[in-house]
């Protein structure tokens, strides 16, 4: 290797980024809260593989989309085949079930998952081009009482992790039947206003006007409020759907707003669409979203099988959550001397067996320097194993903590750390 070699650091590519052990904490609680909730409400996970056959996503997330045409991290491997890295998960299970003919379980079938996805966006605050989320997704259940109950349990979890400001977003997008009349009223409306768009949504006045709505630019936004909305075209099953979708929700006592101009950016919703804001330094950000999608599966030449389903954004989940990380507990062992190393070893080996955790270091050292290492690593135990101790089977465990002390063989010391932690961490949790 040359020396300018050498020199060359590697960092990690734009728009993805390293989880250190401390901010990891905090995401494996968040995690943990979703599968616990998730698996309450009957949800099983489904783990798709992170690269997917590229069609997938050109047939199931739309090729007129702007995460098709613009953001997907697309290539071709070694086999000449075109794979992407899954830009979005709802593809990747409708395939799985079709593959494996999930079908023919019994229905209605809720999967879940947790992972990363990616896309090829411009990086910016609480986004990257590696993001993750958490998915859910429900088929073969018509009943809109499923739409309430996903973004129940969206709200369970929220408040779980700590979410407050929580605003639900919903409306109807209408299906096959009722869509067509409605696309051609908004086309001509956008035909009217063409010039004042930006050229992105130009494009979108022929391939698909509702896609005008999602644009963030001003003079594209106030050019949208002037189109009819999709309420008024909606037919009698896609009305009563939403109409009912609403009492569901208020059975539980969830406040929403009807967004009429809601339509997420995604080509596959029908009928209820919804999205979950917070507050957030004076802005409103969306956490997670989703919505019905009756036709994907057959579109994809499955069965006849509706789905719907939600994704959060585990970034600006973690963004706006107040969950705080419990520090972990450790017991070190203050060891002198050969014979007490190896008695250390074992000891360890004995308290990780009683679920203790356990920092072992090997250096030798006064006890005096062990107790300053003890402090500077955080260690909540220490327990002294010298000589004398090893000779009477007696040892001495300082509770860092409140500076107790406590002596006694090693079951007795296990037993005394297990009893405290539980009452530490039942008081933590009632704080
Ligand atoms: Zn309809
Ligand atoms: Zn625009």
């Amino acid at each position: 290797m040359s020396r300018e070699q050498k020199q060359q650091a590697i960092s990690s590519i734009k728009g993805t980024r390293d989880i250190l052990p401390e901010e990891a904490r905090l995401w494996q609680m968040v995690e943990e809260s979703a599968r616990k909730i998730f698996e309450l409400y009957g949800f099983r996970e489904l783990r798709a593989p992170i690269i997917e056959p590229t069609e997938l996503f050109e047939k199931g997330t739309g090729a007129s989309s702007d995460i098709v045409t613009k953001e997907m991290y697309t290539f071709t491997d070694k086999g000449g085949r075109s794979v992407t890295l899954r830009p979005e998960y709802t593809p990747s299970v409708v395939r799985a079930i079709i593959e494996h003919r999930l079908d023919l379980q019994p229905q209605p079938l809720r999967f879940y998952y947790i992972g990363p996805m990616f896309r090829y966006d411009r990086p910016q605050k609480g986004r990257y081009r590696q993001f993750h989320q958490l998915d859910v997704e429900v088929f073969g259940e018509k009943d809109p009482a499923v739409d309430a109950e996903i973004i129940e349990m969206a709200h369970r979890l929220l408040q779980a992790v700590g979410v407050e400001g929580v605003t639900i977003l919903v409306n109807s997008v209408g299906c096959p039947t009722c869509r067509p009349a409605y696309g051609q009223a908004l086309r001509e409306a956008a035909a009217r206003v063409k010039d004042r768009l930006c050229p992105d949504c130009q494009r979108k006045v022929e391939i698909n006007p509702l896609r005008i709505f999602d644009c963030k630019l001003e003079n594209c936004q106030a050019a949208a409020r002037t189109f009819p909305l999709i309420n008024d075209f909606l037919c009698e099953d896609c009305r009563e759907h939403f109409r009912q979708f609403l009492i569901y929700l208020d059975l539980y006592h969830l406040s929403y707003k009807i967004e009429p101009t809601l339509v997420r950016g995604l080509d596959y919703y029908t009928k209820t669409t919804f999205e979950l804001v917070v507050e957030n330094f004076g802005a409103q950000n969306a956490i997670g979203g989703g919505g019905r999608y009756d036709n994907m599966v057959k579109e994809f030449g499955g069965p006849d099988l509706c789905g719907t389903g939600l994704a959060i954004g585990l970034e600006r989940l973690l963004l706006v959550s107040k969950i705080e990380a419990i520090p972990q507990s450790y017991a070190y062992f203050a060891h002198r001397g050969e014979q007490a190393k190896q008695a250390s070893l074992l000891a360890a080996s004995y308290f990780r067996s009683c679920g203790i955790p356990c920092l072992l270091e090997f250096k030798e050292r006064s006890l005096k320097s062990h107790f300053s290492r003890a402090n500077k690593i955080a260690a909540t135990w220490v327990v002294i194993i010298g000589e004398d101790e090893l000779a009477a089977g007696e040892f001495q465990l300082k509770d860092m903590l409140r500076s107790k002390q406590y002596k006694g063989s090693l079951e007795q010391l296990a037993r005394i750390i297990i009893d405290k932690e539980s009452s530490r961490k039942s008081a933590l949790s009632k704080e």
